[in-house]
């Protein structure tokens, strides 16, 4: 085809397809990530992103150049972005992070009218109470780590002690994903309790307790996008949860991560995947809960075969980094067939290529950190092929970037394999400059050992 008529038909194609204007909640990288595909569909004709951040700020739709604008409302002020989709009318909202979700912006905006992406407050629950997810997988046969659900704290010790204290102790509700304590002895485990049960170390995220046995082996993320009745798996991702190289140090939102994981091969996967979904789906049908959007278990893969040790009820962060970049299909069409549950007729496709994301932190994440530092290099790195920055805590403050939060950027690079990908990352990290700047240098260690 010439030139030309290339572009006639590109532009056909633009002309063709139902307009929509989109907004967005959050401020992550998962939401860069999700605002930079969605801006790639041919459907956007207006985006929003409520907070979003300077890379987002940054985004322009493919389909005419329009720049995606931020609206400095927090995602958790449902009523200022109620009142804001009341003035713009977005025909799809979409949220990326989980605290709104468990405060209920699904069903709120759904009361107004809303055409909104995401579970709705009773469907977010697999994510904002353990507990809950403890007793639907026991309920429902899915595999799971032995455990227990206890309120009083003579009970879970009692039950720690039944696994000799090698167990994981994990407050109830959301934490900012600190509420899971690993211990090794009796001691360690009755001490978990007595913090998060007696002295409220999670506040009333820890009302209650779940008490799971302590498993080894490798441990990967899985997600599937859902519309109530239709579960469509992802390929394999691994995230690096602790701060430090070699697995050492604090637990974090997230270091980096890479997909495909090596672990499982596409039959294995679509085993596990069965093993998992095929009960959840059942159950979530027998309680009456309409799943609409991604449910995202973290899975163990034991000698005795996979453990969920826990559900999320929205995209990883950074695997929306590494999934996003390997996403085919339109996103707008994904995510308005998990609306309107029309999903079984959608096959997702995804590049051969590997993705791998590496987490660039403010110096002293995850504890306290400076805010506020210049980021150069920014622009160097917008020129490399394959490769892709991902902002999370950033602003802008006049011509420059500057730090604003504890993860900075999510350096996402792809290519033919996982070594290729980790080398193009690697060489953008080296670009990109702001003091205090830390980062694993082993993402993705674990698949090229
Ligand atoms: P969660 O928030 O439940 O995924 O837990 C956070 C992290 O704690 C997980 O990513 C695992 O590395 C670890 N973890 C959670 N549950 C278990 C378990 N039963 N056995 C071993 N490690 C666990």
């Amino acid at each position: 085809m010439g030139e030309k008529s290339l572009s006639r038909g590109v532009g056909l194609l633009f002309e063709s397809a139902p307009q929509m204007k989109l907004l967005v909640i959050g401020s992550g990288g998962r939401e860069h990530a999700l605002v930079w595909k969605l801006a790639q569909s041919p459907h956007v004709t207006r985006m929003w992103c409520a907070p979003g951040n300077a890379g987002i700020a940054a985004e322009r739709l493919q389909r005419d150049g329009v720049q995606v604008e931020c609206v400095p409302i927090g995602a958790e002020d449902l009523e200022k972005l109620l009142e804001f989709a009341r003035k713009e009318k977005p025909d799809l909202v979409v949220v990326g992070p989980d605290n709104p979700l468990a405060l209920g912006i699904v069903d709120v905006f759904q009361l107004s009218g809303f055409r909104i992406w995401g579970p709705t407050q009773k469907a977010a629950q697999f994510e904002s109470s353990k507990v809950f997810s403890q007793q639907f997988m026991e309920r429902h046969g899915i595999p799971t780590a032995r455990g227990g659900t206890f309120a009083d704290a003579l009970a879970a010790k009692n039950f720690a002690s039944s696994l000799s204290g090698r167990c994981v102790v994990k407050a109830d509700g959301l934490a900012l994903g600190k509420g899971v304590l690993i211990c090794d002895s009796v001691a360690e485990a009755h001490r978990a309790v007595d913090e998060i049960l007696v002295g409220k170390l999670f506040g009333t995220a820890g009302t209650r307790v779940v008490i799971q046995e302590f498993l080894e082996g490798i441990e990967i993320s899985l997600h599937a996008l859902c519309d109530g009745r239709t579960a469509k798996l992802f390929p394999t991702s691994q995230d690096h949860k602790r701060a430090h190289d070699g697995d050492q140090g604090p637990n974090t939102g997230g270091m980096g991560t890479y997909s495909p994981a090596p672990f499982l091969t596409n039959g294995q996967l679509a085993q596990v995947g069965h093993s998992i979904l095929d009960p959840w789906l059942k159950g979530c049908s027998a309680e009456g809960i309409d799943f609409r959007g991604i449910l995202y278990p973290g899975v163990m893969l034991t000698k005795d075969g996979p453990r969920v040790l826990e559900f999320n009820a929205r995209f990883g962060d950074p695997e929306a980094q590494v999934y996003l970049t390997r996403l085919e299909n339109d996103l707008v069409e994904l995510l308005n067939a998990s609306v309107d549950g029309t999903l079984s007729k959608q096959e997702l496709r995804w590049s051969a290529h590997a993705s791998i994301c590496v987490v660039m932190a403010s110096g002293g994440y995850p504890g306290s950190y400076p805010k506020g530092k210049v980021i150069s290099g920014l622009r160097e790195v917008s020129q490399m092929p394959n490769t892709k920055v991902f902002h999370a805590g950033t602003a802008p403050s006049g011509e420059d970037v500057v730090t604003s939060g504890g993860r900075v950027l999510g350096v996402t690079s792809w290519g033919a394999d996982l070594a290729s990908a980790r080398a193009a990352a690697y060489r953008a990290v080296e670009q990109v400059r702001f003091e205090g700047a830390q980062y694993r240098r082993d993402i993705a260690g674990k698949a090229l050992a």
